[in-house]
């Protein structure tokens, strides 16, 4: 995927760090467009539902001035806010429209010596070595097309860290990780669907042969790996859908990945918000909202209802154990 812009947003402050004069020189033929809060822009904010696609070709950047670290107990022991949020790519469930609504635009945040140092100091203090998920704003593989921001991660944790970093991806650009000095600090997780969902949801990103090589190439240059089936999507076909998936990820994934990989497996969630955008700027896409299936969870959330939950869970775990049970199940969510 080539990433076009039509615009940059950016904070006069950005101009002051290294990577803002880097990103300054790269996007030199665009219009820059000077911001003074990248979580308020007034005249994207005012947008409607319709213009998303159009937002999305903004980049913006600034500064992160917000660093609160949330507990999580899944992979890791913390999400923590880092180098980028939004992104590039538009599928349609992204779980960050529910936090950003329109503005889902993909932002960088140059000072990220900051963020890694306070990120350092975090894992030395703490009692016990703890895993930080990076990746919970954006996808930073496609970041780091953009930023180098995982290589300068990567290396620095690995030099300087205690604990591990991991993040989830959908694209397949691996190649300039491959040669680091991560010292196995760095957990890499590739998230999949079958193809058809690929095509039809998850536009923008990469196809799913490539991540599986991605994947593999990653788990040969020694990172600890995982696979994350997420988000299971109960189309009318999914069990044709899923059943075909896991027997391709049985046929492709290199034995180093099914020897020391695990599995995550995340159900869809889906929002008011993610719909009312969905409905006005894609009227031909695939609907993801199903009343049937699914059943409110909160402050505009829909998921899916108990029942189907159970049999997605017990086929999946069912299908998983015949083709790939070396690797282990960490949790069904
Ligand atoms: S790749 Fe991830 S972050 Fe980007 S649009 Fe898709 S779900 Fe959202």
């Amino acid at each position: 995927m080539k990433m076009l812009f039509d615009a940059v947003y950016y904070e006069p402050a950005a101009l002051r760090f290294e990577l803002g004069q880097m990103l300054r020189a790269k996007y030199a033929a665009l219009p820059w467009i000077e911001i003074e809060n990248h979580n308020y822009i007034p005249e994207l904010a005012a947008a409607g539902n319709h213009d998303f696609p159009k937002l999305k070709r903004h980049l913006i950047i600034g500064l992160r001035k917000t660093h609160k670290y949330v507990p999580n107990h899944k992979v890791s022991d913390w999400l923590v806010p880092y180098t980028s949020s939004g992104c590039r790519a538009m599928c349609l469930y992204c779980y960050l429209v529910c936090n950003y609504n329109k503005c889902s635009y993909l932002r960088l945040f140059v000072n990220r010596e900051q963020m890694l140092n306070r990120l350092l100091k975090r894992a030395a203090a703490a009692p016990a070595p703890q895993t930080f998920e990076i990746g919970s704003n954006s996808d930073l593989l496609l970041e780091n097309t953009i930023t180098n921001n995982l290589i300068y991660t990567i290396v620095r944790f690995a030099q300087e860290g205690r604990g591990q970093l991991t993040f989830p991806t959908k694209f397949d650009r691996v190649t300039p990780l491959l040669g680091l000095d991560h010292k196995g600090k760095t957990i890499f997780r590739m998230s999949v669907n079958p193809e058809e969902i690929i095509d039809r949801i998850e536009w923008g990103t990469s196809p799913l042969r490539a991540r599986i090589h991605a994947l593999n190439a990653m788990a040969e240059a020694g990172y600890p790996v995982g696979l994350l089936l997420a988000p299971v999507i109960l189309l009318p076909e999914w069990k044709r859908l899923y059943g075909r998936l896991i027997e391709q990820l049985s046929d492709e994934l290199s034995q180093k990945v099914k020897q020391n990989g695990f599995i995550e497996i995340i159900l869809m969630t889906y929002s008011f918000v993610q719909n009312a955008i969905n409905t006005d700027a894609f009227p031909n896409a695939v609907k993801l909202f199903d009343q049937e299936t699914m059943t409110g969870r909160g402050r505009g959330k829909y998921c899916y209802r108990n029942e189907a939950r159970l049999e997605a869970g017990s086929f999946l775990r069912q299908r998983l154990s015949e083709r790939l049970g070396s690797m282990p199940i960490l949790y069904i969510s």
